[in-house]
């Protein structure tokens, strides 16, 4: 028998406004008629990489994959001085979509540097963001999982910093611990407040339903964590990145109401369609025929002003993103 009730999306969700940026720039630049390139990918999502490819934006993976000339988005994540000034260097029109935060924390760690501390940087090995940041502080030694932690040397002056979508719990630890490595340690907090405030929302929620749908990349460290901190509020929870993954109602089974919420290079309209599914599964004969209209409810309900993966208007945006968004 049919049980659910509501489907309730988390507060605030949705592209955070440094991968927002990233892409308009993108598109924007598109629109101009530049050729336009973005260097890797600008989120790890299928559908935003499909809507670009089909808006005419290339994916490089290196700079000289760029004919001379031609146009250069960096993403959110940034990338190391070298790579910048090599994209400068062979002349190509650079876009620096940088978030504005990732760049502060660039900037704090080259000045670490210049103030001769040992530096500690909290991160994933091989992130792009990580990847860019250890460009400007070669030397750093990055740790994850609390297992690398031993290898933290003791040193008189020591720094600690972090990509901006670590957990603040682990962030917290490691500065703790470091306090008994050093004689003086300067603590730089970068987690990012957006993935702060995701985290609050996501807890939120998941202690007002009784299960949670978490979308988005199997990679993205700030979606794992979401999965994370609903587990501890002792939620059974279903991580995903797409409603394509979404094909078995028992799952939802003696459900009443189900959560929704996804990462920070989650869109919007994904959340949306995660909806949707939910109730095409398991909702009573007649809201699955409603499940558009109840989907477009559902996120309304939270986010009539940010109801966005784009800031510019539709006829800016690639054709295939315009279309969807147009649809929603
Ligand atoms: S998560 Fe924060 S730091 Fe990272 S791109 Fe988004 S706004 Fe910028």
């Amino acid at each position: 028998m049919t049980t659910l009730r509501e489907v309730r999306v988390a507060r605030r969700t949705g592209f955070c406004y440094g991968v927002r940026e990233a892409i308009d720039a993108s598109w924007l630049a598109a629109a101009e008629g530049k050729t336009t390139h973005t260097l890797g990918h600008l989120v790890h999502n299928e559908g935003v990489i499909e809507a670009l490819r089909a808006g005419g934006v290339r994916r490089v993976e290196a700079i000289d994959e760029v004919a001379q000339g031609g146009t250069v988005v960096i993403r959110a994540h940034g990338v190391t001085p070298a790579v910048m000034e090599t994209a400068r260097a062979r002349g190509l029109d650079v876009i620096d979509g940088t978030c504005s935060w990732v760049t502060t924390e660039q900037r704090e760690l080259a000045r670490l540097v210049d103030e001769g501390y040992t530096i500690v940087l909290l991160g994933t090995p091989g992130h792009p963001e990580v990847v860019g940041l250890l460009g400007f502080a070669p030397d750093a030694i990055l740790v994850d999982e609390e297992e690398d932690w031993d290898r933290i040397p003791r040193r008189k002056r020591m720094a600690l910093i972090c990509q901006s979508t670590q957990p603040p719990w682990k962030f917290e630890k490691l500065a703790a611990l470091m306090v008994s490595r050093c004689h003086e340690l300067k603590i730089v907090n970068t987690v990012c407040p957006v993935t702060i405030r995701r985290q609050q929302d996501t807890t939120e929620l998941a202690a007002n339903v009784e299960m949670v749908v978490v979308v988005g990349g199997r990679k993205s460290a700030n979606t794992k964590e979401l999965t994370r901190l609903v587990g501890i509020v002792g939620r059974p929870v279903i991580q995903i990145e797409s409603a394509a993954e979404l094909d078995d109602p028992t799952a939802f089974a003696g459900r009443e109401v189900i959560g929704v919420t996804g990462g920070t290079s989650t869109p919007i309209e994904d959340l949306e369609d995660v909806v949707r599914r939910i109730w095409e599964l398991a909702g009573a004969p007649g809201d699955r025929e409603r499940a558009r209209e109840l989907a477009a409810t559902a996120i309304h309900a939270v986010a009539e002003n940010a109801y966005r993966s784009s800031s510019l208007p539709a006829d800016q945006r690639g054709a295939a993103l315009a279309a969807r968004v147009g649809s929603a």
